[in-house]
């Protein structure tokens, strides 16, 4: 475990953590602590499957007990490699490690076989020959019972021949099923005689072609947690009509008896959290790929910047509950800025730059200004700033004709550049063909440098700025949510949750200007850029151009809109 243990002493309680330390009282298990986190190899993780895995790792880690990584492999037609690998390494990159005990439901296919076997050796399991659509219309609602299969009264040997059949593929696929014998009137619909094993002739990406039978999901996913010694199976609240299912076969069975608890899901406002969702829009190129910076799976987040460390404090102060809910994103950037703030070195870029001339400054010169790399952390040290005769700042920052309140730069007025000295804007060079300003013509005044004796005239507004002579091009990326509708998956009858897309959501900026000292950032590296947000490089940087994405900024842009306020 690689989780700061400061992380879990500070931890909060929640239900979960208050049923662990009472079964750990009453000595259940052996005072064993022992959970699993099973993602099944469909699709990419998310922050959703942070949460289960913060809370599985974290609560076995916290009273000294373990955590498996299962890959609930058991449908071959929608699993892929490179879905187990992704998985591998998303879980390793938000800090968990799972030692040797990285297993698979298809691990299992021998066991669960005989498991089945056991079930119809007692009556508890028959073969049936109904096909799907017939089996759906025997099973009833929720307000009517269902019908007994014509096959269910068949005899013991029967089955077992029959099933010995379907895995020899004798059968074609869909012809039979393997059904739990358990009560077609019963309430709740997961105990009508489910099903437990169908006939599918594909290809498992472990197995090969070994298998012409598989079990189903219901079947295989407690028998596994029960063969792996699991005490506590933690899973979400649609499981919570499953559980009587899962405590049949566990009690039919005779095997240990993993104890099932359910929690609420995470749902984030602007945010879609649903693999089959998620895949949609790689496969519809929506976004460009599953780990494009504004998807919410683990890999996207990781590219776009956000910090491990920043999406378990998050899943901590989010918790643990039993209720459904939606979590403000807003909750999840705040997280990341809190992290950055205090280990992000900070730096000048310019995103989109004005040239200023300082007309007052000797061509040749160049000043080494003492940058501090973060305010909040003395520790990270300060750095050398070039400052020259041209120079870029942010064309925002800059009005011809400024709006009551605005402080920053426009004719006639000052303002101080940061680390730097006063300037003030003498003269607006524009471009004669189309009237845009392109260059601002400034003098400087030489007894206000920071930091030196003379420094204290007070203006109303400090500018971030580079050299242009020493400064390096870069693109940068900014993002906005993916979806500007705050509960995306809320349409009408009729509509597609896509059209919730926002269509604004990247702006791409490829004549930016940052410091030179970023030339050799390997990606994944976080930057503040002062007053812009927090930058981080991303994969496509090369020798050739710089790229950064931006991993969030600075406030909350949102936040100020609602409230009415100016951006
Ligand atoms: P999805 O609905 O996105 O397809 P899933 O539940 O089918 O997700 P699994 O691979 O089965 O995905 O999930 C692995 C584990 O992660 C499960 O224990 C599941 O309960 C948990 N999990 C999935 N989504 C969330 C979520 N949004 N919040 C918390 N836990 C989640
Ligand atoms: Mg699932």
């Amino acid at each position: 475990m690689s989780i700061a243990t400061n992380e879990v002493d500070s931890a909060p309680s929640h239900f979960i953590r208050n049923i662990v330390v009472e079964d750990r009282e009453r000595n259940k298990n052996g005072g064993r602590v022992h959970t699993r986190f099973p993602p099944e190899p469909n699709g990419y993780l998310h922050i959703g499957h942070a949460k289960s895995i913060c809370l599985n790792f974290g609560i076995a880690a916290e009273f000294g007990g373990l955590t498996n990584l299962r890959f609930d492999d058991t449908n071959p037609s929608k699993e892929e490699v490179e879905y187990v690998d992704s998985i591998r390494s998303d879980v390793r990159w938000l800090g968990f490690d799972w030692g040797d005990r990285e297993f698979y439901a298809s691990d299992y296919f021998d066991r669960l076989y005989e498991f089945a076997e056991k079930l119809i050796d007692k009556g508890k399991a028959y073969v049936d020959d109904l096909s799907a659509d017939q089996i759906r219309e025997y099973r009833g609602t929720l307000t009517e019972p269902g019908r007994n299969s014509p096959f269910r009264d068949r005899s013991v040997a029967e089955n077992l021949d029959l099933f010995h059949r379907m895995r020899a593929g004798e059968f074609p696929d869909g012809s039979h099923t393997l059904r739990a014998k358990i009560d077609m009137a019963s309430a709740n619909l997961n105990m009508r005689d489910p099903v437990m094993y169908r006939i599918l002739r594909t290809a498992h990406h472990r197995t090969g072609d070994k298998w012409c039978i598989y079990p189903t999901y219901d079947f295989a996913h407690g028998q596994s947690d029960s063969i792996e010694g699991i005490t506590h199976s933690l899973c979400t609240l649609e499981f919570e009509d499953h559980r009587p299912l899962y405590d049949w076969f566990i009690e039919q069975l005779e095997i240990h008896h993993p104890q099932q608890i359910e929690f609420a899901r995470l749902n984030l406002t602007h945010t879609v959290l649903s693999k089959r969702k998620l895949l949609q829009l790689v496969q519809h190129k929506h976004v460009a790929g599953w780990d494009d910076p504004r998807m919410p799976t683990l890999a996207g987040i990781r590219r776009r910047g956000y910090p491990p460390e920043a999406i378990r404090a998050f899943c901590e102060r989010i918790g643990v509950a039993k209720r459904n809910s939606t979590v403000d994103i807003a909750m999840l950037e705040h997280a990341v800025r809190e992290d950055l703030n205090r280990r992000a070195p900070r730096v000048m870029a310019v995103l989109r730059p004005l040239k200023v001339v300082l007309t007052n400054y000797p061509e040749d010169r160049v000043e080494q200004l003492d940058a501090v790399n973060n305010p909040e952390d003395p520790s990270m040290g300060t750095r050398n700033v070039p400052f020259s005769r041209v120079l870029y700042i942010e064309r925002d920052d800059f009005r011809e004709e400024p709006p009551k309140g605005f402080f920053r730069l426009s004719p006639g007025k000052e303002v101080r550049l940061r680390y730097a000295y006063i300037i003030k804007c003498e003269e607006v060079v524009k471009d004669p063909n189309t009237g845009e300003v392109v260059e601002l013509r400034c003098t400087y005044d030489p007894q206000t440098k920071s930091g030196s004796a003379q420094s204290g005239r007070k203006v109303k507004a400090t500018l971030h700025w580079v050299s242009a002579a020493h400064a390096l091009e870069a693109e940068a990326r900014l993002y906005d949510h993916l979806f500007a509708a705050e509960s995306p998956e809320d349409i009408a009858e009729g509509e597609d949750w896509t059209k919730n897309i926002n269509p604004n959501s990247l702006e791409t900026l490829s004549s930016c200007r940052v410091e030179r000292l970023l030339a050799d950032a390997a990606p994944g590296t976080r930057y503040q850029f002062e007053r812009m947000g927090y930058f981080t490089v991303d994969r496509d940087s090369s020798d050739k151009m710089l790229v950064f994405n931006r991993t969030v900024t600075l406030r909350d842009p949102w936040a100020k809109i609602e409230k009415g306020q100016k951006k």
